[in-house]
């Protein structure tokens, strides 16, 4: 595959590229082959012009924030990753609402909002993601989820145009939006919230991160809960019925802490974590007759 009009784009915008770069250091499952082409791009105008040139040039591109919940393959993805992460990730204040690029870390928006005495995200703190995956997947967490807080996003479409949407029409509902497998690229988000007291905002996300702390394995690489909530249960709490707490496959385990979660306990491979997760989803489903369905992303 020829990547010269990419190469020569990143150039043009200053923007950094790599080749044939392992992704799993870029994971928080620390798992992921050789990518042909990695790009982190530092504006919408930079995102705009890579994915219109891979559209034009037949080139398999991939969206990816901080790559918290998603499962890469150890082959590596052929084309290119398109990082939108900390080279794009300005955050500003306007009136009560916080203005943020696709790539600013919750916790960088998060913290912004503490220091500004602007209260609504304090749910999120701790989410390790970016805002556009964080939009992209509705996420949420002790009571919250992206649905309070957007008021409203920029993205790029499948033309290649900027354009503005108001939370009504995302379809935000568990762990899904309107962007879902759309070829939409979330580019800006703005984020309405109320005057708040500082300490309190501060309070109330130390509470939240203690809990984190508690009851997540976050000592260990992971891609969050690994399934999503089935309806009327716990998905931690099946697999742990199910007798599955630290099970093993290779270096991937149901984590002891909380079995919700498939932790890389030692260099797991990206086979070792799919395999454990059909072990997980089949025996739970001859346990309790509950379907698990993954919430992590796996890319191959
Ligand atoms: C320790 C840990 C704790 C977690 N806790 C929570 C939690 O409490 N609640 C929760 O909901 N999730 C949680 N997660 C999961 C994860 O952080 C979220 O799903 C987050 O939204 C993923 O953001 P990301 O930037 O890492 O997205 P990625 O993993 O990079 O991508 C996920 C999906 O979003 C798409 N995407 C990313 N950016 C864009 C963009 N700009 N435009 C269009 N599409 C895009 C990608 O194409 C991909 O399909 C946790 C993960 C870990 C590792």
């Amino acid at each position: 595959m020829e990547y010269g009009s990419i190469t020569a784009a990143a150039g043009k915008y200053g923007a950094k590229i790599l080749y044939n770069e392992r992704i799993a250091k870029y994971t928080s499952f620390n798992i992921g082959g050789e990518c042909d082409v990695i790009v982190f791009p530092n504006s919408a105008e930079c995102i705009a012009e890579i994915v219109s040139l891979c559209r034009k040039d037949g080139i398999k591109y991939y969206i990816f924030g901080r790559c918290t919940n998603v499962l890469i393959s150890d082959d590596g993805l052929r084309g290119v990753v398109v990082m939108i992460d900390g080279d794009f990730s300005s955050v500003r204040r306007e009136g009560n609402c916080l203005i943020c690029d696709a790539g600013a870390s919750m916790t960088k928006i998060c913290t912004e909002a503490k220091n500004e005495g602007l209260s609504g995200l304090e749910f999120a703190y701790g989410i390790p993601g970016s805002a556009g995956g964080c939009l992209y997947m509705n996420a949420g967490a002790f009571g919250g989820e992206m649905k309070d807080v957007v008021k409203y996003c920029d993205y790029l479409d499948t033309d290649g145009n900027i354009k503005r949407m108001e939370n009504a029409k995302m379809q935000l509902s568990y762990r899904h939006s309107v962007f879902c497998g759309s070829g939409k690229v979330i580019l800006s988000i703005c984020y309405e919230l109320t005057e708040g007291d500082k300490d309190q905002i501060a309070a109330k996300m130390n509470e939240i991160m203690t809990k984190r702390r508690d009851k997540q394995p976050l000592e260990y690489p992971s891609a969050g809960s690994t399934f999503k909530r089935p309806e009327g249960y716990f998905a931690g709490k099946l697999i742990e019925d199910s007798g599955l707490k630290g099970y093993r496959v290779g270096g991937a385990q149901v984590s002891e802490k909380h079995c919700g979660f498939v932790i890389n306990r030692e260099n797991a491979a990206f086979a070792d974590v799919k395999k454990i997760i059909q072990d997980i989803k089949d025996r739970v489903l001859d346990d309790s007759g509950v379907e698990l369905e993954c919430e992590l992303l796996v890319i191959e």
